[in-house]
């Protein structure tokens, strides 16, 4: 049964979670470096309701999402723990996690290339044994076809 679990999840909690996946020694400037608590509150970004941090020391402004692949999305944290949940860690089909979220088909799409490509840097174990398993088939019947030669 498909139906919007966007509203499940807890704005405050899916920031947290995307804080420690994202930025496990917390949040920093991107430009200088400098910790978040050398920062101010600068605004909320309009549709994804993040606080904007404008760096004491260097003037940069940046968001929880500034070097991910969540930057300029506009996706509120909710959406962007279920794109990254049910989506990568769960393979759910684009069309009903579109649904699932409230989001078009064509942006769960775009983003699904995206995160899928840095899949591997976010599960590196479950990537891999896949991929040996074929090569090791792949180098058994190449060896067994040069036997009986
Ligand atoms: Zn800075």
């Amino acid at each position: 049964m498909d139906f919007p679990i966007i509203d499940l999840i807890d704005e405050e909690q899916a920031t947290a979670w995307l804080l420690k996946h994202f930025h496990p020694e917390g949040l920093h400037c991107p430009h200088c470096g400098a910790n978040v608590e050398e920062a101010r509150l600068f605004g909320w970004t309009r549709k994804s309701h993040l606080r904007i941090y404008r760096c004491l020391s260097c003037e940069g402004v940046y968001n929880l999402y500034s070097g991910t692949v969540f930057e300029q999305k506009q996706l509120t944290p909710p959406e962007a723990v279920l794109l990254l949940l049910r989506g990568v860690c769960q393979g759910v089909p684009s069309a009903k996690l579109a649904r699932e979220i409230g989001l078009s088909r064509q942006t769960v799409m775009s983003l699904g290339r995206v995160l899928q490509s840095n899949a591997e840097a976010l599960q590196p174990s479950s990537a891999l044994p896949d991929k040996g398993a074929e090569t090791d088939e792949m180098f058994q019947n190449a060896g067994e076809k040069g036997d009986r030669h």
